[in-house]
């Protein structure tokens, strides 16, 4: 009986994907196209690209920042657009330098230029030093290292002039994300989560996530179809922290209730956006210690910095 189903857009291939939210079954070649027209979309909707934009794209070596780098060079050449490949080594021995070898295979393959700067050339520590350091704080190893590793993007895609940092979060880490904000009780933040894009102010970089709207798992299958060869371990740090939960949660739910995860990101799209709105007023100043954009008188990673520096 299997044998016999078409795939629901051609008609003619055999599929090898059932789009449970949806109810289409797609072969392999109609689900890797439906995955590039969905980005493309996703950045038409959101207004993430210009022509002529410089992109610098953050690539950790992971199955998504790498599926990214793929997509973007078969979307964004035909828009003029220039294509960096920018990393950050935390220093977490035995995991990131193994990852930025799938790094530099991809972006030698699409002759994308590929930059790498580390927690030890900005900040003076590794990410395993921060972590044996910080015993006596209460924080996790994803708290510390998100913060430092926003900067260390924000410096990479300045050292190679470009005028927007691609990410590849998915629909899965957005709506985390939005929920841990949520959990938070912090309201102002769900409002940073809004992708739609606006004119750039003259001292922030612009950010944008071509993946949003994709699902963690159609992302797997499409490295998977492509080849696109990439570091399967996970970050020793991973489970720390009340992500992971959510995480299984949210896919526990999902089982269940097919397509749930897309309507939390709808509804999250909606009220990220309100809050933007919102909070528009609250401007964006400078940190009055590195010069960057911050919320408060001392930006997040200054005040990581004196953290770690007065447990060390
Ligand atoms: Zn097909
Ligand atoms: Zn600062």
């Amino acid at each position: 009986m299997l044998s016999n189903i078409k795939c629901t857009k051609c008609g003619i291939n055999k599929p090898v994907y059932k789009r449970i939210y949806s109810g289409e079954q797609l072969c392999s070649s109609c689900f890797t196209l439906s995955i590039l027209k969905k980005v493309k979309r996703t950045i038409s909707r959101f207004k993430m690209l210009e022509h002529g934009d410089k992109v610098a794209i953050a690539v950790s070596g992971g199955k998504d920042s790498l599926t990214l780098l793929t997509i973007l060079d078969k979307l964004c050449r035909k828009h003029a657009s220039q294509l960096y490949a920018i990393s950050v080594d935390e220093g977490i021995e035995g995991y990131r330098d193994e990852a930025l070898k799938y790094v530099n295979q991809m972006s030698n393959k699409l002759n994308i230029p590929n930059f790498t700067i580390s927690y030890r050339e900005l900040y003076g520590f590794t990410l395993d030093e921060a972590l044996r350091w910080r015993k006596n704080l209460n924080i996790t190893a994803c708290a510390l290292c998100g913060v430092l590793r926003r900067r260390a993007l924000d410096i990479a895609a300045e050292r190679v002039k470009a005028s927007v940092i691609a990410t590849a979060h998915n629909l899965d880490d957005y709506i985390q994300t939005f929920i841990i904000n949520l959990l938070s009780g912090d309201l102002e933040r769900l409002g940073w989560l809004d992708p739609y894009n606006e004119p750039q102010s003259n001292f922030t970089i612009r950010r944008v996530k071509p993946l949003i709207e994709l699902y963690e798992q159609e992302i797997a299958l499409y490295a998977y179809l492509k080849d696109i060869p990439f570091q399967e371990m996970r970050c020793p740090y991973r489970d720390e922290g009340i992500r992971s939960k959510i995480r299984n949660f949210l896919n526990d739910l999902e089982k269940e209730h097919a397509g749930i995860k897309y309507i939390i990101f709808k509804s999250a799209l909606n009220i990220s956006h309100q809050f933007r709105v919102l909070h528009k007023k609250n401007s964006i100043k400078r940190c009055i210690n590195c010069g960057y954009p911050s919320s408060s008188q001392i930006c997040s990673v200054c005040q990581m910095l004196e953290l770690i520096k007065r447990n060390r």
